[in-house]
């Protein structure tokens, strides 16, 4: 049978290029980004090369104790994702095997050495962490003679063969990409049905319910959001309830009082729960049902701007993706330093952001939503970063301070998405020079009063009022009220609940 996943998507991390056919020990697959079992080419990858020796494949998972300011919120979603995985795994015949420590290449080095594997496939990150953990791996790897590759299973086009470069924008992405698709744009294969099963050294059996209990406790201070279900069958009943009743709606995107019209789907995405590839084929086949115009832009952010995101934060200057000396132009961080000293016209403290205690009702609303429905309405978002750029003291604090709010309460941070995001927002990075102003300098501002113009106010601060009352009530209860939603979709919870557990 030929291979499932094309070479174009792998890349050799260790000096020894071709993975090594001798043995039939198992063949790693050291997941991280792509937490998936479906439509998950590093998985596919794994499964090739198992299957060319006869060998058994094995899914490792490392377990941080924290990662960027991630609390009870992400590390739940996570977690709970991952218990589903394991269960969907095992009935593809794919072990699951989880490892512990802030050094995460130690410790799957010391688990591929425990089984004996010398074939490890890991998936690909943009960001400084993941690429020194992947480096990391290959030299411990390559001293005991193993091979260790990546393959890029997060983006359409693989990260390296879309551009060498750090474009300038998504005028200039949009056709690299553009020609790549008919190679890699394409239906997915399934995983085989004929892998060897895992008989090797014991692998410690996952203690689900005690990791769970630990990583809620450590992270108590941002409670999980209710209305988010995590894991595969969630993600892909987010997808396919977006492609048949709201895509149509996708041009309305930038209404915030309307969110029906996003997916709403960042939260899977960002944790590799649904794969980007899978959503783009599935909202093609919605054209009808939506127009084409929806679907073009839907497939405009969640395929080029999400991917322009990627481009940024692995080509940037220094991997600086998340400071100012990150952007490489310098009429940005000239008109920010040129305009460092004017008078800001409202200075707030990080925890009077954080509680939402500034004098604007709009940006308030888009701080709660953010803490209490852990995801901001992506209009908001940007309104948000750019009034943070306004009210602190210096460009370097709002980005700091930006990015912090983010990654704590949103379920989608510590994302290239939201590096980027608040780096255009506040560091100009993917845009131009705009008129000359205070403060912002050259860099494109928002202003309450054009805001206003472009969508209803009072009723976005209405909906996330309600939003947050219904939070609180569930943070109590565990009740999941759809009103708690940001995105006020709604899914069949139960039947989700009842395909997942038919896998357990
Ligand atoms: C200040 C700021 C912070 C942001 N922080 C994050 C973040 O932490 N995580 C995150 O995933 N996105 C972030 N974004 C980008 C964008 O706002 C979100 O991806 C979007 O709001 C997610 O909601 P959705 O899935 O319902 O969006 P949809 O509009 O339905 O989009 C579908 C998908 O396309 C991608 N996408 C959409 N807009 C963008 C964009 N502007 N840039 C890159 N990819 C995009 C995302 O993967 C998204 O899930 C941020 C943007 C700004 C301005």
């Amino acid at each position: 049978m030929a291979p499932a996943c094309s070479k174009k998507r792998v890349r050799a991390l260790t000096s020894n290029t071709e993975p090594m056919a001798s043995a039939t020990a198992p063949v790693m697959y050291w997941m991280s980004r792509d937490q998936r079992v479906d439509d998950n080419w590093a998985l596919l990858r794994a499964c090739d090369l198992a299957r060319e020796r006869g060998a058994p494949v094995v899914i490792a998972f490392n377990l941080l104790t924290k990662y960027l300011g991630a609390g009870a919120r992400q590390f739940g979603f996570m977690l709970r994702g991952l218990r589903e995985l394991e269960a969907k795994a095992r009935a593809a015949k794919a072990t699951f095997a989880m490892t512990y420590g802030d050094e995460p290449a130690a410790a799957i080095d010391a688990l591929a050495k425990k089984i004996g594997a010398k074939t490890i496939v890991c998936d690909f990150s943009p960001l400084r962490d993941g690429v020194r953990w992947r480096k990391d791996l290959a030299v411990l790897s390559e001293k005991r003679g193993a091979h260790v590759e990546e393959c890029d299973a997060h983006n359409v086009v693989p990260c390296w063969e879309a551009s060498d470069k750090l474009e300038v924008g998504a005028r200039t992405l949009r056709g690299r990409l553009a020609k790549r698709y008919p190679e890699f744009l394409k239906e997915f294969p399934a995983i085989p049905d004929d892998l060897v099963e895992y008989d090797g050294p014991a692998i410690d059996a996952v203690k689900w319910d005690d990791l769970l209990a630990e990583a809620l406790k450590r992270g108590e201070a941002v409670p999980e959001v209710t209305w988010a279900i995590p894991g595969e069958t969630a993600a892909r009943a987010v997808l396919d309830d977006f492609v048949a009743n709201r895509m149509k709606l996708y041009e309305k995107r930038n209404d915030p009082s309307k969110p029906r019209a996003l997916s709403g789907l960042s939260p899977w995405l960002h944790f590799g729960q649904i794969s980007a590839q899978r959503c783009a084929l599935e909202a093609k086949k919605a054209v009808g049902k939506a127009s084409p115009a929806a679907y073009d832009s839907f497939f405009e952010e969640l395929v080029v701007r999400r991917e322009l995101a990627d481009n940024f934060c692995y080509y940037c200057p220094g991997q600086k993706y998340d400071e100012m000396e990150g952007q490489k132009y310098d009429w940005a961080k000239d008109t920010l330093r040129a305009h460092a000293g004017d008078k800001r016209p409202y200075i707030y403290t990080l925890e009077q952001l954080e509680r939402a205690q500034t004098h604007d009702d709009l940006w308030n609303a888009a701080q709660r939503e953010l803490r209490y429905g852990g995801k901001m309405h992506g209009f908001c978002r940007m309104y948000w970063a750019k009034k943070i750029l306004e009210w602190t003291e210096s460009p370097e604090q709002a980005l700091k301070w930006s990015i912090y709010l983010n990654d704590t309460y949103s379920l989608d941070g510590r994302d290239p998405s939201g590096y980027v995001g608040c780096m255009w927002s506040i560091v100009g990075v993917h845009d131009q020079g705009w008129k000359e102003r205070e403060v912002f300098g050259k860099i494109r501002y928002m202003a309450y009063d054009s805001t206003k113009k472009k969508f209803n106010i009072p009723d976005y601060i209405a909906r996330v009022n309600a939003l947050v009352k219904a939070a609180k009530s569930d943070f109590k209860t565990g009740e999941k009220s759809s009103a708690a939603n940001p995105g006020l979709f709604s899914i069949d919870v139960s039947g989700v609940k009842r395909k997942a557990d038919a896998m357990a």
